[in-house]
């Protein structure tokens, strides 16, 4: 699925987005607070989202409501995704890296990031947006040994 600029330009308030996705403002926020999706932040320091937040934050409820894990365990299912495979990250790095030893971290929360990481805006970055291009993180996975 390839997303438009349009879809990624953050344009959408707090509230405009709890609206257009049908998911309480409270939610978002915890969403936010978690580090399940890290929202454009403007200089202000108010957060705004694009089309594909939208999509994103209602993966992440389903994942919440219709399947049944927690926060927690959404965190520990983005924990999975190979990033130091994705972005190449040399052996030296990987041992440095906390994203590559935590399971129950996301990369992006990760406290100790290796020298790539550290230069990247994680918004933007391919691993982040794994979810925004495939319907979860599995059919990901599946790409990997197919
Ligand atoms: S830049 Fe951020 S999202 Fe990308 S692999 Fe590094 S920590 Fe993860």
């Amino acid at each position: 699925m390839n997303h438009s600029v349009e879809s990624t330009t953050p344009v959408y308030t707090l509230s405009t987005t709890s609206t257009l996705s049908g998911i309480p403002v409270h939610s978002i926020r915890q969403y936010v607070d978690r580090g399940l999706i890290i929202p454009f932040r403007k200089e202000t320091n108010r957060n705004l989202f694009s089309q594909v937040d939208i999509l994103r934050l209602k993966y992440i409820h389903k994942l919440l409501v219709e399947d049944g894990l927690n926060i927690a365990g959404i965190r520990s299912v983005l924990a999975l995704i190979p990033c130091w495979s994705i972005r190449k990250c040399s052996a030296e790095e990987r041992e440095k890296c906390q994203a590559y030893h935590s399971d129950s971290n996301p990369c992006w929360e990760a406290s100790e990031k290796g020298k790539l990481c550290k230069n990247t805006n994680c918004r933007e970055c391919e691993v982040y947006r794994i979810v925004e291009n495939y319907p979860d993180v599995k059919s990901y996975l599946k790409t990997l040994s197919a």
